[in-house]
């Protein structure tokens, strides 16, 4: 095999974590292979974030435009073009795919194209040559996981990576898992107009959701027209006469769910197959890669990130990793932090949570305080004419401590980026609630649920 140049680094993955990585190495002024076997980017801007939020957008646009004229503005009644939607999707793809690429060039990372495998701690196989390295990050990410039952190979039956290549719409979609995918997918194709059934085993939807939204939220979608049946186990899929059908038990006994179309949506699996972790010796955690806080595996100097190593599967994460990890790959020492982990379910309307949930302070035994804002008492979100939900924030009692913040409304996603500082920084309700917050803005909703927790939310009565 051919030998070429000497590295300080070398990435195995191009996602979120290893592109990053990347970028943060050479900033370090290493010397830095990439080994990517698709496109830059990996699932998150090719197959997962990016473009289901180019979809979620679209969405938004078709919902303003069927609602306008309560905004006193007429407009003839819109329709769906899916395959101009699906187009406009694979442009903003592409345009972020070339931007990642064009980062590397100005970083002087030598992307290398093909399956990378792990020779050694000090060597990393890609298309017929060997790469010669002082360190090496694993960062191959995930691939939607399986269930063992039967008609899941069925045409007509398709996984998150399948369905973002549609290029029509599905009358009728059944969703088995009412996950954070599933219910983003059936956000999405819902307000398209394709008859959604979500069919998830636990007894409720969006598991790692605060119960009180994840509660709210499924009576939002049910009066959206989404089907959801919980404590509902899948069995198999089997071609019925017209369409697929979905078997599924539930307490009431066996039924089933008609569709033209079936997404698999149970979870990601970390994906290492071959990768040549087991020649070399690298020890796993199921099918992950086990790394410690510092991102390091059994081996010196091979470190690994990202979903491949199985935890906070979330493409923030994988870059706080692949910071962290090329960082401590190049002399420094430091921890991957996971105080404090944002979520976000882009759905409509939006989750996005920080910290702990009012469940998980009770389990905890940590004694606090539960304060909540709507969104009906904000100006803003009446002025966009989004005024459903709230802010539930979960304070330390006595000290005040932020420990938690779940909110579900208009731009959630982004509201919480502020909460994520206050629990990180251990900053209290009274920091929050005596911070001028800019009005008519959103994140008022945030320092008012603050508020909340001391005298009392100014714009509306105790919740
Ligand atoms: P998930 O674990 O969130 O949800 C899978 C759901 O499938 C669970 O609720 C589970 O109970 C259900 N399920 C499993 N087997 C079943 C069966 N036989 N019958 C019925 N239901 C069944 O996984 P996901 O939604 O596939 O997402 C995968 C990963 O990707 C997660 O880590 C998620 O956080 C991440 N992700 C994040 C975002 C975001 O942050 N916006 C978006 C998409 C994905």
């Amino acid at each position: 095999m051919a030998e070429t140049k000497e590295y300080d680094i070398t990435i195995i993955g191009g996602g979120p974590g290893g592109y990053v990585g990347a970028i943060r190495a050479s900033q370090l002024g290493a010397r830095v292979a990439l080994v990517e076997k698709d496109r830059l980017g990996g699932t998150c801007l090719n197959r997962g974030c990016i473009p289901t939020k180019a979809l979620a957008k679209a969405v938004e646009v078709l919902a303003e435009a069927k609602h306008a004229a309560e905004y006193g503005v007429k407009v003839s009644s819109p329709t769906v073009d899916f395959r101009k939607m699906m187009e406009r999707k694979n442009t903003v793809v592409n345009n972020l795919v070339s931007g990642i690429e064009g980062l590397m060039k100005a970083g002087a990372i030598d992307v290398y194209k093909g399956a990378g495998r792990l020779v050694s701690p000090a060597r990393v196989a890609v298309v017929g040559q060997e790469l010669k390295t002082k360190k090496v990050v694993l960062a191959t990410g995930s691939v939607p996981a399986r269930i063992p039952v039967p008609g899941l190979d069925l045409p007509g039956v398709v996984t998150s990576d399948d369905i973002l290549n549609l290029t029509e719409l599905p009358k009728s979609l059944v969703i088995i898992g009412g996950g954070v995918i599933g219910m983003e997918f059936a956000s999405i194709f819902g307000a398209l107009g394709t008859k959604i059934t979500v069919v998830e085993m636990l007894p409720a939807i969006l598991p790692p959701c605060d119960e009180e939204l994840a509660r709210r939220y499924h009576q939002m979608a049910r009066s959206q027209g989404i089907d959801i049946n919980v404590s509902a186990k899948v069995k198999g899929v089997r071609q019925g006469q017209d369409s697929l059908e979905v078997v599924f038990d539930t307490a009431k006994g066996e039924s089933v769910a008609p569709a033209q179309m079936v997404l698999v949506a149970v979870g990601r699996s970390p994906y290492t197959e071959g990768l040549g972790l087991a020649e070399v010796g690298v020890t796993m955690n199921r099918r992950a890669i086990a790394a410690n806080e510092h991102l390091e595996t059994n081996l010196p100097g091979v470190y690994a990130i990202g979903d491949a190593i199985g935890g906070i599967m979330l493409a923030h994460v994988a870059s706080h990793e692949g910071e962290v990890a090329v960082e401590n790959a190049l002399g420094r020492r430091r921890k991957a932090d996971y105080s404090a982990v944002p979520g976000c379910i882009f759905t409509n309307p939006e989750i996005a949570d920080v910290g702990l949930s009012e469940k998980e302070a009770k389990d905890k035994g940590i004694p606090h305080k539960v304060s909540k804002f709507p969104f009906s008492a904000s100006g803003r979100a009446q002025t966009m004419g989004e005024a459903q939900g709230l802010v539930k924030m979960i304070c330390e009692e006595g000290s005040g401590k932020v420990l938690g913040v779940h909110i579900l409304g208009p731009r959630a996603t982004d509201l919480i980026a502020e909460a994520a500082l206050a629990v990180r920084l251990g900053v209290t309700a009274k920091d929050l609630a005596h911070t001028i917050h800019a009005h008519p803005t959103l994140p008022e909703t945030v320092m008012e649920a603050a508020m909340a927790q001391l005298d009392g939310a100014i714009h509306v009565r105790r919740m």
